[in-house]
């Protein structure tokens, strides 16, 4: 009886992670095709300076525009393209299309620095750093004006080729920032070696500055650790006009989050900060650190 129960419960837990499988193959066959199809878009979602409210940067985020399922975000995908390699060939496309957007951005006048995140696997590839330096020279933007995210768990994990390659990116002209900065393990000793910009600190440490003074101790120790070894700070998950307030205070230099703008599609970031040009955002002083 009990062998019986057993063997059910096996085909029960194999169907199930045939069915696994099967979702995510048919995700990658999908992933292929839209691909092909033309069906991934960059939204934008703007930095802005903390002490002045003034537009710096924005972060290219990539969403697919599913024909069936609408606007899909990237947690439901990018881990599967990750996995199957097909993030080489759509990181790719995102790089080029960010380097296409900022030069067309840096035409018409508008002084905004442009980030867009690439993974692990795109980075360590051969040809990585030709294909960047190419589309540079394509798109004739100033390099300065672009800028790469690499995780923290790459950075941290990674042998001294990959550490080769971000500096070979770097001397390209562009800078290199951090994501996620104090979700992974950090390996200190590693951090001041490395050829970066800037620390982007984890929306999960964000999140409670306003209420926590261990998180705001936190906070303040990852900016003056970035600082002090020559970095800049970026909070992303920035939620309130008080976080912002607070990570003012605190010296972080850039803001990125819903309380400033949420990501949105290229036509929207740039009326947003058309508007934002002629009334940026005035900090009050804080009296609460
Ligand atoms: P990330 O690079 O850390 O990007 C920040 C994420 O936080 C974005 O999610 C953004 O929409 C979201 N976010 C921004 N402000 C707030 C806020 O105030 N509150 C909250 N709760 N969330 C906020 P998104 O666009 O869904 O992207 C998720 C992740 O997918 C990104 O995290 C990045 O790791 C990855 N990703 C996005 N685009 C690309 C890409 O083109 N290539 C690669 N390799 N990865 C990408
Ligand atoms: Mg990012
Ligand atoms: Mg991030
Ligand atoms: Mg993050």
């Amino acid at each position: 009886h009990a062998k019986a129960l057993g063997r059910n419960q096996h085909h029960a837990y194999s169907a199930e992670l045939n069915k696994a499988a099967r979702d995510r193959l048919q995700l990658e066959v999908q992933l292929r095709e839209a691909a092909h199809a033309g069906q991934f878009e960059l939204y934008f979602q703007p930095q802005i300076h903390a002490e002045s409210g003034a537009l710096v940067s924005a972060e290219a985020l990539i969403r697919w525009k599913h024909p069936v399922h609408g606007l899909r975000l990237p947690g439901t995908f990018i881990d599967v393209a990750e996995d199957s390699g097909l993030i080489v060939e759509i990181g790719e496309w995102v790089v080029e299309q960010a380097i296409r957007t900022a030069a067309g951005w840096e035409a018409d006048g508008l002084d905004c620095r442009l980030s867009c995140n690439v993974s692990p696997r795109q980075i360590q590839r051969p040809g990585f750093v030709a294909h960047v330096r190419n589309c540079l020279d394509r798109y004739k933007v100033t390099p300065g004006k672009i800028e790469l995210e690499i995780t923290e768990s790459l950075v941290m994990s990674s042998d001294s080729a990959t550490i080769d390659t971000i500096a070979q990116l770097r001397a390209l002209g562009l800078s290199i920032a951090i994501d996620d900065f104090g979700t992974g393990y950090s390996n200190l000793a590693r951090l001041k070696k490395l050829p970066i910009d800037r620390l982007k600190i984890d929306r999960s440490l964000i999140q409670d500055v306003a209420y926590s003074a261990e998180a705001r101790t936190i906070v303040n120790a990852i900016v003056s650790l970035s600082h002090g070894l020559g970095y800049d700070c970026v909070a992303e998950g920035v939620e309130t006009s008080l976080q912002a307030d607070i990570l003012s205070v605190i010296g972080c230099e850039l803001l990125q989050g819903y309380s400033i703008a949420e990501p949105a599609d290229e036509a929207s970031f740039l009326s947003w900060a058309a508007a934002r040009a002629s009334r940026p955002r005035q900090v009050q002083a804080l009296s609460i650190l």
